[in-house]
């Protein structure tokens, strides 16, 4: 038992809340313990499988992302994380800018995640791939008045639109790659122009923005596609379809879900370990079962309901710029008024 993870982790019990942890008993020398926002049921069978491959245990604890970075900071070189993993290159962008990585460019790393999935320096890495793109109403909408992004300014969508809050990341990511991909001046255009068009103040969910659509209250909207997949499950029948955005200009929109080793951590070499595993096929397959996500891994085909979806262009812009534009976007929101 290495004296230094047991008394960390025996502080985390003692001081801080978590929502779930494996048995901090079996923690050894070699086991990799991991810091997740994401939730249980999305990487249990995931850590399941890699220590079945390995024989290398996984601990983990899950909460809210920034609570976890906030203790990441505060545990420092005493911490007992190896690996950090959120979602959005927003956050991970952040955590890196928190000094919490370490650089990690291995071959299988490069050779298995495309570069704009991962971070330039190495810091973290895109471990399974999110879209997000228009919804529509198939009572009200014809595809073929479909476009763009910046197409949902024009005023033919007046009193039609449903977005998300600016609050929230994928927003604020989306809003990034808008001025990485048209300048600020033009992005500010094309903002001022979905708030005009807004049927309702902003929605706090992705799933409210297509309750509202199903709803009547708006036509047209923008999801991560996960959370469409999740409603058609549940109702088969609902007259939503998705729209692929930017197919003949920059494509959609993607974003991922990632990890990074830590700074400080005691056995990165096992954390590494766990990083170029989940980026292998095997790996990759489960994500995609999971949260009908994309394989960030580009030779994995898509499961079965996603793939139903279609291909689509993907925007290659490096998703480093989600976070370095994140500033700068949230500004371009307050000013155009995107609540
Ligand atoms: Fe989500």
């Amino acid at each position: 038992m290495n004296i230094k993870r047991l008394i960390s982790i025996t502080v985390i019990f003692s001081v801080l809340t978590v929502s779930s942890i494996t048995t901090v008993q079996a923690v050894s020398d070699d086991s990799v313990t991991v810091y997740s926002s994401r939730k249980e049921h999305l990487i249990k069978p995931l850590f399941e499988a890699f220590t079945k491959d390995t024989g290398i245990q996984v601990d983990y604890l899950t909460g809210k992302g920034g609570a976890l970075i906030e203790r990441l900071k505060l545990e420092g070189s005493s911490t007992p994380a190896d690996m950090f993993m959120t979602v959005d290159a927003g956050n991970l962008w952040y955590a890196g800018s928190q000094d919490l990585f370490q650089n990690v460019q291995t071959e299988t790393l490069k050779s298995n995640i495309p570069a704009y999935l991962r971070d330039p320096q190495g810091l973290w890495t895109g471990l399974s791939v999110r879209a997000r793109t228009i919804v529509y109403s198939t009572q009200r909408v014809e595809p073929s008045e479909l476009s763009t992004y910046a197409d949902l300014a024009s005023p033919k969508w007046k009193g039609r639109l449903c977005l998300r809050t600016s609050k929230k990341i994928y927003t604020k990511s989306l809003t990034a790659s808008v001025i990485y991909n048209h300048g600020e001046s033009k992005a500010g255009e094309i903002i001022s122009g979905w708030v005009n068009n807004l049927a309702a103040t902003p929605n706090a969910k992705d799933s409210h923005v297509m309750n509202a659509i199903l709803s009547g209250q708006c036509d047209v909207g923008l999801v991560n596609t996960y959370y469409f997949g999740r409603l058609i499950e549940k109702n088969p029948n609902a007259a939503l379809k998705l729209f692929w955005a930017n197919q003949d200009t920059t494509g959609v929109h993607v974003n991922v879900s990632g990890a990074g080793v830590i700074k400080n951590a005691s056995n990165a070499k096992g954390a590494i370990t766990l990083l170029e595993w989940l980026s292998s096929a095997k790996a990759q397959a489960i994500y995609g079962s999971l949260n009908k996500e994309y394989p960030a891994n580009q030779n994995i085909a898509s499961d079965g309901m996603v793939s139903s979806w279609g291909t689509f262009k993907q925007d290659n812009m490096n998703l480093s710029q989600a976070g370095i534009l994140q500033a700068k976007a949230v500004k371009l929101m307050q000013i155009k008024g995107y609540k």
